[in-house]
């Protein structure tokens, strides 16, 4: 997203600082200034709004999303394959050891 100049005079973020934690803001996990910033260049810049907005849906898109668990045999296969996949990454036997450990 392009930075505009006139948000950092008026906010003291630009579009990048606000992009990079705009899931911060709408979790409602920034300190008190920094949400004020925030609040301030959104009402000055249509794209960050765009993209907070699209962010938000997302995000409760997911929200909203059935949760679902494997089944207990599924569950225990999992668990049996993760902890062979550990052993061998811990005894040098893995060769995607250096992806996936
Ligand atoms: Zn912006």
């Amino acid at each position: 997203m392009k930075d505009h100049s006139s948000q950092r005079i008026h906010s003291g973020l630009t579009c990048g600082d606000l992009t990079d934690r705009a899931s911060e803001y709408l979790d409602d996990r920034l300190p008190i200034l920094t949400k004020v910033r925030f609040g301030l260049h959104l009402a000055s810049c249509a794209h960050c709004r765009t993209y907070v907005k699209q962010i938000d849906l997302v995000s409760s898109a997911l929200r909203n999303l059935p949760k679902l668990y494997p089944s207990p045999v599924n569950r225990l296969r999992l668990c049996q394959q993760f902890a062979a996949h550990h052993v061998a990454c811990v005894s040098g036997i893995c060769h995607a050891r250096r992806l996936h450990c």
